[in-house]
């Protein structure tokens, strides 16, 4: 039996294998931390003051207020990768037709890795959300984790010496939003819960570590010193918007071969976009930290170490 042919996607994942096998699976141990639920970059405060989940606040949204909708304009909303495929199920589009009728590409600043922003109007981009209309937001149940922890902001944090990452929230004040003069209290474990956050957290979770492991090796130039590659950052972008894709690309290449995953999920991954995005978190782990969330196989593990050692001149 002949093999089939390899495919331009077939030498893209070689090259990611190798380009892993080359950094060691190494921390680096500095203060970083990453803010992932901030609407907008005006007001927030430098010094956020922690909140746990017991701690009380005041706000109550509602379209009585004066300001309804006010922070629908020009808001800045990055789109974790749930995010994306609760927006895209919704308006039963695939994730590529969302991405390019909704979002803008950019930069997650601190990580250095490309993600997706909600498209607002105007020519200065300061006009309304796409989903945002008179009555208030259209896609109310499937509006992204950002918009549902407002006026929560959200911050991963892991100080030098500490051993995994801290979350913490604290308040959002701006100055238009006439919520928090509401009377209505409540502490930040029942907002989440009201808010129905528990998915989000849970599918973006491997998302957002990625954000903060690579922010934090920003310092050194990158994992091993080395910045990821532009390959690598459209793959990363590929892997974490856009499920259709990553599916094609794990069904379509040599990537089955290549990883040692278990048959059942095999299957579950065929048609569970969820369990998709969580192994598409683990393999970009793999490839940008070498961290053994998801393992390649003996004899590809071989190859990858005959090839890097190549590469590296070592005999
Ligand atoms: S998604 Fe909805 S809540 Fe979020 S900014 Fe747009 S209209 Fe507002
Ligand atoms: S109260 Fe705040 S969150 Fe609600 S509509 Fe007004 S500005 Fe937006």
């Amino acid at each position: 039996m002949t093999n089939p042919p390899r495919t331009s996607e077939d030498e893209e994942l070689d090259e990611l294998d190798l380009e892993a096998q080359r950094r060691g699976p190494d921390d680096v141990d500095v203060e970083v931390e990453v803010f992932d639920a901030v609407r907008g970059n005006t007001n927030f405060p430098v010094q956020p003051v922690r909140l746990t989940a017991d701690d009380t606040f005041n706000f109550r949204c509602h379209n009585g207020l004066a300001c309804w909708n006010k922070c629908c304009h020009g808001a800045d909303i990055s789109l974790a990768p749930y995010d994306i495929l609760r927006l895209s199920r919704r308006l039963k589009m695939s994730p590529a037709e969302f991405l390019l009728a909704y979002t803008v590409p950019a930069i997650h600043e601190k990580a250095d890795l490309p993600i997706a922003k909600i498209k607002t109007g105007g020519d200065d981009g300061r006009g309304p959300c796409p989903f945002n209309a008179a009555e208030g937001c259209t896609v109310y149940e499937d509006r992204p984790a950002t918009c549902r922890y407002y006026p929560l902001g959200m911050v991963s944090v892991k100080m030098k010496d500490m051993e995994g990452k801290d979350d913490f929230f604290f308040l959002v004040k701006e100055d238009h939003c006439l919520g928090h003069c509401e009377t209505k209290t409540q502490n930040v474990g029942e907002f989440r819960a009201e808010q129905d956050v528990a998915d989000y957290e849970r599918v973006n979770r491997g998302w957002v570590d990625i954000l903060m492991k690579m922010a934090s090796w920003k310092v050194m130039g990158g994992p091993m010193g080395k910045a990821p590659s532009p390959q690598t950052k459209k793959m990363f972008f590929m892997a974490t918007t856009d499920v259709e894709s990553f599916r094609r690309f794990v069904f379509g290449t040599k990537f089955l071969d290549n990883y040692d995953i278990d048959p059942e999920a095999v299957e579950l991954i065929k048609t569970d976009d969820e369990a998709l995005l969580l192994l598409a978190f683990d393999w970009l782990k793999a490839v940008l930290f070498n961290e053994p969330t998801l393992l390649l196989k003996e004899q590809v593990l071989q190859g990858a170490i005959a090839k890097a050692r190549e590469t590296l001149g070592a005999s």
